[in-house]
């Protein structure tokens, strides 16, 4: 797993897999932050706009004068450089800080942030989140996810695992990595919800944050955590 981060994120990653607690293994972009609404915001002023007709990016970005649909490359750019100056626009998704910590309380669970994005963004999105009160460790990576939640417990494979994410294909990686996590789906932006994708096979799909602790609760109660 590339962990191109500080030695205290360092230490609180190596922590998380010395323990036999509870894991939580929590997306950030539209699960904890909100992202396709602020990265709409963003494209606006950059003179574009996202036409959320279907479940996907590219594609679906227009230049707002011309009507004409941007190159996969440019968006890719778009995303690049939203990364870069993320934090002026990223707000937490409803619920999200509250319910954390309530899970952590109730069940005495790990929770870990794990974003795929390149590594070199990790310190702006580190003081982001610590902004708003989310300190919990934070994986970015570029690697399957399935890969990165292996890697974190293959000292503890007995451990529960619950994994959240608002990506279907995430969900898919991960429960053939760890066929026995409870994956939720989880997405804050509600209008692009009936774009999305059938959802795979063993995937529940909730609908805000208190419905995710529900779900962790009644998950952790039959694993007798
Ligand atoms: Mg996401």
């Amino acid at each position: 797993m590339a962990l191109n981060v500080t030695p205290e994120e360092r230490r609180r990653i190596a922590a998380l897999t010395a323990s036999d607690r509870p894991l939580i293994v929590c997306d950030i972009d539209e699960v904890v932050l909100e992202f396709v609404a602020p990265f709409m915001a963003y494209l606006d002023s950059q003179g574009h706009e996202l036409r959320t007709t279907s479940f996907r990016l590219a594609g679906n970005v227009f230049d707002k004068k011309t009507g004409q649909a941007a190159e996969k490359k440019a968006v890719s750019d778009f995303l690049e450089n939203f990364f870069a100056e993320h934090d002026a626009w990223q707000k937490p998704t409803p619920g999200a800080l509250d319910a954390l910590g309530a899970i952590e309380a109730a069940h005495d669970a790990d929770i870990v942030f794990l974003t795929a994005m390149p590594p070199r963004h990790h310190a702006r999105r580190r003081a982001l989140l610590d902004s708003h009160g989310f300190s919990h460790p934070m994986i970015a990576t570029e690697d399957a996810k399935g890969d990165a939640v292996a890697g974190l417990i293959r000292e503890r494979p007995a451990r529960a695992v619950t994994f959240i994410d608002d990506l279907p294909p995430n969900h898919i990686s991960v429960l053939q990595a760890v066929p026995d996590a409870l994956s939720l789906h989880l997405m804050a932006y509600q209008p692009l919800r009936p774009h999305l994708p059938p959802m795979p096979q063993g995937v529940t799909s909730v609908e805000d944050w208190p419905a995710a602790t529900r779900a962790i609760a009644e998950f952790l109660a039959k694993r007798g955590r």
